[in-house]
Order: structure tokens, then C-alpha cells, then sequence
């Protein structure tokens, strides 16, 4: 880097850094004279503490950086210097220009993407002379106790007799027993079709079964398959947005990040090339209604994973900012991003304050759906979108620390974000949707602002908050960001979050806590729930627990004590939820993750969990 001297009158570049004692100086009158610069807002306090806080942008979106009350009479001038190194990449992250410690160049990679998986039609026909490729079969278990060959059901006992037997004979050598969540594959040579795949429901009510599941179980056998056609055997309209969503979701994979020693047929998208329901009874124009439905909500599912998946040097909070604003262009959402010039003249001192140790800039997102005729109803989802939680100065350390997985911190915005994506094309009518994201990272440095475990920090709503724990530093931007979204006008605001490791310690990697102040939300949450397929457990908001969280300086501390730790997180959040507001609080922190496949997911990584449900809730 080369530095020059210049008269203030002369300079042309694109940065100007500058140092004073106080602004604004004359330099920095004389300056903002030449460049047209408006002064962007910052408060008392942050003037004192140091170079990276105070700056001022240049309406032509030039960038002039002034150390805000450095006090260069106070310390020696090569202390000054060094101290005005170390804060250069991050002046310059702040101002959106690259330096090396801060490059996160954009990443298409993580953008949304409509689906790329088969083609998926109805085809009224019967199942016994249907002539594709591989044809599937859902079969029920029988009840405990209860021995003999398993029913096969109309259609399936259509295929068995065009197969002389061969699939009861193939059931009974297996010794298949349909149990939930199996599937086998039963080759078949000299005839129309050359595979049958048998899948299993289990043991249920009709009502009960689960049609996902038993979706994704048929797309395990399906995924390696190159082309050709699968036929869905004697399907009803109930059970096809179901079945077509575990499908979808069963299918997927994510190879975005493989390099160049995976051999390419790996890499390579493989599964069926076209998907045919078929049914003698069915409309072909509403099983294409409802596999739109499946595919926008398999598609915001999907994205949501990705997200998740998504490696903390590129799912960063510009990064995160740029797929929400991708996302709202290619689906006719409105997108507005908050610098953080933005955030602090709203006061967002509590969400700002995770982020300031980072190089990387935090942004708030804020998309919006609105329905065509207005809406009567108007819905916040706020995600917490913490790219990178490395705990702060309470690092997270030695073994069980999981900081290697702290990519996952951002599990729910990417919720909100899937759910976003999958609203925008279900297009609901008389409801308004806001999708609230104040992203950051949880790093460590010395940076000046820098979150010090003992700080104090002042919310939007002038709340003070002693950080006791700056690894609880979901909640303090959880804080800002529902304060911010109540502003919209919103009448329900459900957040969503991997906040606390207790609630994994409670629910297993199962089932999301739920915490609310209004049954009628925590009611529809919960059914929301069971049309989609997701598991919630609702959890007590334990007033007298808020004793623990009780600061002897500040309004409130931000980490209560070790026993209940899920519900003094969802207490401290309540604090800045208005009496008026119906809000729950979603803690997806032990769900946002499978280690190993799963269910309806394929693979080990990101569940996109919770997608479903806020997209069924909002559709209610
Ligand atoms: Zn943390």
C-alpha cells in the first residue's frame, strides 16, 4: 500500500481517512465541503471509544473515514498509527470496499434456486398397465400380532397379477414387513416396467400416515437412478402434496462445494427424469395445483438447508444480505437492507454490539410479502442469523464446544428466509408477511467496541443489558430485531432461533421448543405443526425464572442461571415483545442440524426445519 500526502482540496480517490479530535473538525468540515458527505449519526459514547466507530459517507457513495475522538494529544503518535492499522480492514469492510482481512466476495453458490428434480404429472391410468420404468408401491403393515401376506391394495394387486405373483413372492422371501420409513427394490426382467419398489407406511390410521416420509423413503431408491420414469402407484389427492414434498426433499443433495478431486459423475445430478402419479380418479389440474404447492415448500426447504450447509467463510452477513435481496428480486418480495449506520440511528446498540468484533460488516434484513387486496393480518418472522458464533471472549472451547459447527448459528434466518421463498410463490391472500434477519458474527479481537463479557449495552427500546455471557449473543440481536419488526406494524411475530444448547438438553435433536405468550398462536403453531410434518413441544415462560437474568447495574443481565437456560432465554426475549404483540419463540437449535440422514432428509447437514410450519402457520 502506497501513502501520499495531499492538500484536503486535492484529493480524488475513493477513501479519505482522516484523523481528529473531536468532529467534526476542520479537516473534516473542509473535507465533507469537498466531497458532498452527509454525516452518518453515531452516539456520544461510540465518538470516545475509538477510530472504527466514527465515519461519515459520502452521498456519492465515496467513503471518509474519521477517527471519532481518537485523542491524539493524549497518546504517542506511533501508538495512534498502529492502532489506525489494525482498524483499516475493518473501516474498510464497513465501508463495503475489500480489504484482504475482510474480502467476502458475493457467492452465487448460495442463492436461491427453483428446483432442478423431475418432472412431476398426474397420469389417470391404472397401475397394472402403466408401462415406465421403476413403479412404486405403498404398502401398510399389519397390525401387531396379525401374520399372513401383506395387502397390496387395489392397484398393487394389478401389478402382482401382471407379474404372475412375483411381488407377494418377493415379500414374503425379503420378509418385508412394511414398517414406516422402509423401502425395497424389486427388480423385474421381460416385462413393461423393470423395477418394482415396495414402500412401507406402517402400522396406522389413514389419517396418521406419514405421506413425507414415506415420499422421501421411495427417493432413496430412486436417487441413483439416470433418467427414466417412476410411476407412484393408486395415489389420492390428500396424500399428493405429502408425498410429493418428501419426494422433493429426499432427492435433494448438495454437491455445491465439492472440488475437483470428486469425480464428476458423483457431482452429477442423478435421480428420474419424470415423476407420474398415478390413479385412475385423479384431476390432473388439481394434483398439478397441489405439486406446485409441495414444490414451492420443498424449494424454500431446500434452500433453507443450503443455507445452513453453507461454509461461515460464505454464508457471511454481507453474503446472507446479498441471497435475501437475490431471493426478493427473482420472487417479488420487497427487500430493504439495514447498514450499520442504519442500525445504530435506531438504536440497535444490543444488536450491533455481537457484530463489532468482526471484520465483516452486520446488516439487517428486512424482506416483505404483501398479497394482491391488501391484508388484514399482519405476521413477523425474525430468524437469527449468526453466521459464525464462535462464543465471543466466552470462546467456545475444548471438546463438546461444537464451534467447528458454528456455521449452523444461522439456522433460523435461514427458516425465515426458506419460508420467505416458499410464501412468495404460495402467494396467500389477506395476509402481510415481514421476514426480519439482524445478521453478524460472534468473533473475538480488540477492535474498539468490541464485546467485552461485563458490558453494557442499550437495545432499541432503551432496555440496558449487562452481557455476563457474550456466547448468548443470539438473543441481543434477537432483541433489536423483534423491537424492529413490532415497529411494522406486525399483530403475531414468531422468532425463530438455534438459541440454546438447554433445549437440546430438554428436547433431543427431534423436536423444537416452543415458547408463548398467546395460546391462540402457541394453538396454531402447534397445528401448523402437524399439517407439516415438524415436531414442536411447547415449553413454560416461567415468570419467576426471570429472577436469574435480574443485573445488579444494568435493566437485565443476558444469561440466567445453568438449570432452565432454554426458558431464561425465551424470558429475556419476552422483554422486548409489547403486552399487544401475540409472539412465540421457536428454539431450533437442536433440530437445525441432522448428523446423519434422517427422516425426510437424505443426508448428513441443515434440516431446513421449521420452513413447513411458519409457511402452514402463515397459510392459516
Ligand atoms: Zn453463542
Amino acid at each position: 500500500m502506497a501513502v501520499s500526502m495531499f492538500a484536503i482540496s486535492s484529493l480524488r480517490g475513493p477513501l479519505l481517512v482522516a484523523f481528529t479530535r473531536q468532529p467534526p473538525a476542520s479537516i473534516a468540515i473542509a473535507a465533507c465541503k469537498q466531497y458532498s458527505c452527509v454525516r452518518v449519526p453515531h452516539s456520544a459514547s461510540n465518538t470516545r471509544r475509538g477510530i472504527s466507530s466514527g465515519f461519515w459517507m459520502s452521498t456519492r457513495q465515496q467513503l471518509l473515514c474519521l477517527g471519532g475522538g481518537l485523542g491524539l494529544g493524549i497518546r504517542a503518535q506511533s501508538a495512534q498509527q498502529r492502532q489506525l492499522g489494525r482498524c483499516m480492514p475493518r473501516l474498510l469492510s464497513r465501508a463495503g470496499m475489500h480489504s484482504a482481512a475482510a474480502a467476502t466476495p458475493p457467492h452465487e453458490m448460495i442463492y436461491f434456486r427453483s428446483s432442478t428434480g423431475p418432472s412431476i404429472e398426474a397420469t389417470v391410468t391404472d397401475a397394472g398397465v402403466w408401462g415406465g420404468h421403476t413403479l412404486v408401491i405403498f404398502l401398510q403393515a399389519h397390525a401387531e400380532g396379525v401374520e399372513g401376506p401383506l395387502e397390496l391394495g387395489e392397484s398393487g394387486a394389478a401389478v402382482d397379477g401382471e407379474l404372475e405373483g412375483a411381488i407377494q413372492a418377493f415379500i414374503e422371501a425379503e420378509e418385508f414387513d412394511a414398517k414406516e420409513g422402509t423401502a425395497k427394490a424389486m427388480p423385474v426382467f421381460g416385462k413393461g416396467i423393470k423395477r418394482v419398489v415396495l414402500v412401507g407406511l406402517g402400522n396406522k390410521e389413514a389419517a396418521d400416515l406419514d405421506w413425507r416420509l414415506a415420499g422421501a423413503s421411495a427417493a432413496k431408491l430412486m436417487k441413483p437412478m439416470r433418467g427414466g420414469s417412476v410411476g407412484l402407484a393408486c395415489i389420492d389427492g390428500d396424500r399428493i402434496q405429502p408425498l410429493v414434498e418428501g419426494l422433493l426433499l429426499g432427492l435433494h443433495s448438495d454437491h455445491r462445494f465439492r472440488g475437483t478431486k470428486t469425480p464428476d459423475k458423483l457431482k452429477a445430478r442423478k435421480g428420474p427424469e419424470s415423476v407420474e402419479l398415478i390413479g385412475g380418479s385423479l384431476s390432473p389440474g388439481a394434483t398439478a395445483a397441489d405439486v406446485e404447492k409441495a414444490k414451492a415448500i420443498a424449494d424454500g426447504v431446500i434452500f433453507a438447508r443450503e443455507l445452513v450447509n453453507g461454509a461461515p467463510n460464505i454464508v457471511t452477513p454481507p453474503n446472507l444480505a446479498r441471497a435475501a435481496e437475490d431471493l426478493a428480486t427473482q420472487l417479488g418480495l420487497t427487500a430493504e437492507i439495514l447498514d450499520e449506520a442504519q442500525c445504530e440511528e435506531l438504536g440497535m446498540g444490543s444488536f450491533l454490539a455481537v457484530g463489532r468484533a468482526s471484520n465483516l460488516p452486520s446488516k439487517l434484513i428486512h424482506l416483505t410479502y404483501s398479497p394482491e387486496g391488501g391484508a388484514s393480518r399482519k405476521v413477523g418472522i425474525v430468524g437469527k442469523g449468526l453466521t459464525f458464533d464462535s462464543g465471543g471472549y466466552n470462546l467456545k472451547a475444548g471438546a463438546g464446544s461444537m464451534i467447528e459447527m458454528m456455521k449452523m448459528d444461522m439456522g433460523g434466518s435461514a427458516a425465515a428466509l426458506g419460508a420467505a421463498a416458499a410464501i412468495a410463490r404460495l402467494r396467500p391472500k389477506d395476509v402481510e408477511v415481514h421476514f426480519i434477519v439482524a445478521t453478524c458474527e460472534n468473533m473475538i479481537s480488540g477492535n474498539p467496541g468490541a464485546l467485552r463479557p461485563g458490558d453494557i449495552i442499550t437495545a432499541m427500546d432503551g432496555t440496558t443489558i449487562e452481557v455476563n455471557n457474550t456466547d448468548a449473543e443470539g438473543r441481543l440481536t434477537l432483541a433489536d430485531a423483534l423491537l424492529y419488526c413490532q415497529g411494522k406494524g406486525v399483530t403475531e411475530v414468531v422468532d425463530i432461533a438455534t438459541l440454546t444448547g438447554a433445549c437440546m438438553v430438554a428436547l433431543g435433536q427431534g423436536i423444537s421448543g416452543m415458547w408463548s405468550n398467546s395460546d391462540d398462536l402457541a394453538g396454531r403453531l402447534e397445528e401448523a405443526s402437524k399439517r407439516a410434518g415438524e415436531k414442536l413441544w411447547r415449553m413454560p415462560l416461567e415468570d419467576s425464572y426471570f429472577e436469574g437474568l435480574k443485573s445488579d447495574f444494568a435493566d437485565m443481565k443476558n444469561t440466567g442461571p445453568r438449570f432452565g437456560g432454554a426458558i431464561t432465554a425465551a424470558l429475556f426475549l419476552q422483554k422486548f415483545v409489547h403486552k399487544e404483540t401475540k409472539w412465540a419463540h421457536l428454539d431450533i437449535a437442536g433440530t437445525a442440524w441432522a448428523e446423519k440422514p434422517k427422516g425426510v432428509h437424505p443426508a448428513a447437514g441443515g434440516t431446513g426445519e421449521m420452513v413447513r410450519t411458519l409457511t402452514a402457520l402463515v397459510q392459516s
